[in-house]
């Protein structure tokens, strides 16, 4: 594996793989990789020649600077798990490559209405950096295909949208979430959840089945009411349970309005705040 830390480095190595008409898939993350991201590794290999992955840690979009300090960095572990999944390029650049002082480097689009809810309210800037961050590595890598995980279901949203609007030619791929056996979702921040709250961290999940399972057989509201209940028993503090539409990611009110639904859900357990989402329609 290629290991670049500049800018100039790997765009040099991909223009080369370009002209040979290699296809280039992307996969961005802030590392303390998991099964889930290597999922995502190997969904880029199936569909493309050369596959890109990124580890930075992006300042920007922490607007907790507590958590940006806690976030696990087992930077020699990543490297091993991308070496032994073959994956051709490891972007790993520092704070000023991406961010060079002096750079204006904005993205001037609408996206309020997508990043004011669910995780938008509690969040303040966290997608406008992720929006920033993958503009920018996306002008980098220049991608045929970007991969994202479905765990992060607006964040995908989001960036889907930014690319239909900057008309950026780049095919955005969503890769649905990789779980542990009890379904819990798999998540970098999983190493933090206290042993004694293990058992029950699955509730997130089981609760979303139950929203699937209940699609018009009770009302969107009285379905939120029910797993919310279900997750407040468990311990949780939880902060949203949501029936979206998948497109605008607004709230529905019945089930008929909207060709794709997703519920959606956010809570603490203990330390650790866990997110979690189900396409309940698509
Ligand atoms: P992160 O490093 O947390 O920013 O994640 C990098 C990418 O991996 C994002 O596109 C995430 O949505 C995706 N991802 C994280 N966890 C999972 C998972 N359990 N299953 C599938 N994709 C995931």
């Amino acid at each position: 594996m290629h290991i670049f830390t500049t800018v100039e480095q790997v765009q040099e190595f991909l223009a080369s793989k370009r002209q040979n008409n290699a296809r280039i898939a992307f996969v961005p993350t802030l590392g303390a990789l998991h099964v889930g991201h290597l999922a995502l590794m190997k969904h880029a290999q199936q569909i493309a020649d050369v596959t890109v992955a990124s580890i930075f840690v992006n300042p920007t979009q922490f607007n907790d600077p507590e958590d940006l300090k806690k976030y696990p960095r087992p930077l020699r572990s990543d490297i091993h798990q991308l070496t032994i999944s073959k994956v051709d390029v490891l972007f790993l650049p520092m704070d000023d490559e991406i961010y060079p002082p002096g750079k204006d480097l904005s993205v001037h689009i609408d996206l309020d209405h997508l990043t004011n809810v669910l995780e938008g309210p509690t969040r303040p800037g966290h997608f406008k950096g992720v929006v920033t961050v993958v503009k920018r590595l996306l002008d980098i890598v220049q991608p045929d295909f970007l991969i994202m995980g479905q765990k992060d279901y607006q964040q995908q949203a989001i960036i889907s949208e930014m690319i239909r609007q900057l008309q950026i030619p780049t095919k955005l791929i969503r890769h649905p979430t990789e779980r542990a056996d009890d379904g819990l979702a798999l998540s970098s921040r999983n190493v933090r959840i206290d042993p004694k709250h293990r058992p029950v961290a699955n509730t997130l999940y089981q609760a979303l089945q139950k929203a699937k399972r209940l699609q018009f057989r009770k009302n969107p509201k009285e379905v939120v009411a029910l797993c919310s209940d279900m997750i407040e028993e468990q311990g949780f503090n939880l902060e949203y349970f949501a029936l979206v539409d998948g497109e605008n990611l607004q709230p529905i009110r019945e089930w008929n309005t909207s060709a794709s639904i997703v519920a959606c859900v956010a809570a603490w357990l203990g330390e650790v705040r866990l997110i979690d989402n189900e396409i309940i329609r698509e």
